[in-house]
């Protein structure tokens, strides 16, 4: 039994010393006891971000060395310019966007960042120019105000931080807390919503205001409204930065510079909305059977009528 007992307890330690002081994710990483572990190259030198040019050439990426979960991938977002990541759950968009923030390192290929191959700059330095909302937010125990700050290396003045909320339609809902800023929140004190959530990781976002965005599924706990104005936020951030994006919803995506279609762990389609509907191929197809249903589901919608 006490064989049984040990581990068990040392789970239970781990757990409350990440609720302690885990400060971020990859120390999650490491206490969960992950092989994977990311270090500083000895040489390494901070990136220097100028124009957030990012390339992928031939990248090859297996989680277990067995699988491959990415298969030659290569594509070039220019300076300013957006790229969306389409394609079906667990064809490797999510990876690609992980890889970029280098949460593991490629098997072979490289990532680049204004010529720089991001395994040989300082993880800080590569993850201070990288704004992400991930596909699945994690809150601090924490005030609201100081989850939103997160992230920003040099603080952050009250204002910029409500800013910040406002950008992300979350200061109203802030304002109904009863310390408003002041408010804990996560597990020990006031619980948000997933939709909350995500809007505090956007929140994030548009303080750190960072060279380069990365987006995965960023509105898709919102509701529509609330996901239209936000994207408007968005678009005014994204206008002269660099971004790679996955949209669930495929008409958010239209106006991107470039389109790159998964499928398995590898690109099958690269282009405009216009060269890829033109062609006729994957990208078409998803997107005829899309339309179908966005129609669908707003036929149903107004069917059950107002309230
Ligand atoms: P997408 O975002 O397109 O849905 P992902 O990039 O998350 O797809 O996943 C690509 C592939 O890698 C899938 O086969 C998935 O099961 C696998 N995968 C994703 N995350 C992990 C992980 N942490 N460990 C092992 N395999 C993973
Ligand atoms: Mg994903």
């Amino acid at each position: 039994l006490q064989q049984l007992y040990a581990p068990l307890d040392r789970l239970g330690t781990l757990y409350r010393q990440l609720n302690a002081n885990a400060t971020d994710a990859e120390k999650l990483f490491n206490l969960l006891g992950q092989e994977v572990e990311i270090t500083d190259a000895p040489d390494s030198e901070p990136l220097v971000v100028t124009d957030g040019v990012i390339e992928f050439d031939n990248v090859c990426f297996s989680y277990d060395g067995e699988v491959q979960a990415l298969k030659d991938v290569s594509f070039r977002i220019g300076k300013g310019e957006s790229m969306a990541l389409v394609g079906e759950s667990g064809s490797g968009k999510s990876t690609i966007l992980r890889l970029l923030y280098r949460f593991y390192d490629i098997d072979s290929g490289t990532i680049k960042i204004d010529g720089q191959d991001i395994s040989k700059v300082t993880q800080k330095s590569l993850r201070q120019a990288i704004g992400i909302v991930p596909q699945d937010s994690v809150l601090w125990n924490d005030t609201i105000g100081a989850n939103i700050s997160y992230g920003k290396e040099d603080g952050a003045e009250d204002e910029e931080i409500i800013a910040a909320a406002q950008a992300a339609k979350l200061h109203d809902r802030i304002l109904t807390f009863p310390e408003e800023y002041d408010t804990v929140v996560g597990e020990r004190g006031v619980r948000l919503s997933g939709g909350e959530k995500q809007r505090v990781s956007l929140a994030r976002m548009f303080l750190k205001s960072p060279a380069i965005l990365v987006l995965d599924e960023a509105t898709s706990a919102l509701d529509t409204e609330t996901e239209r104005e936000i994207q408007r936020s968005l678009a005014e951030l994204a206008a002269n930065r660099s971004s790679l994006s996955i949209a669930h919803r495929l008409s958010t995506i239209i106006n991107s510079d470039q389109i790159v279609v998964m499928k398995n762990g590898a690109v099958i389609e690269q282009g405009t909305y216009h060269d890829l509907i033109e062609r006729g191929g994957q990208f078409a197809a998803m997107w005829r059977k899309q339309i179908f249903t966005e129609e669908e589901m707003m036929a149903e919608t107004e069917a059950l009528g107002p309230g």
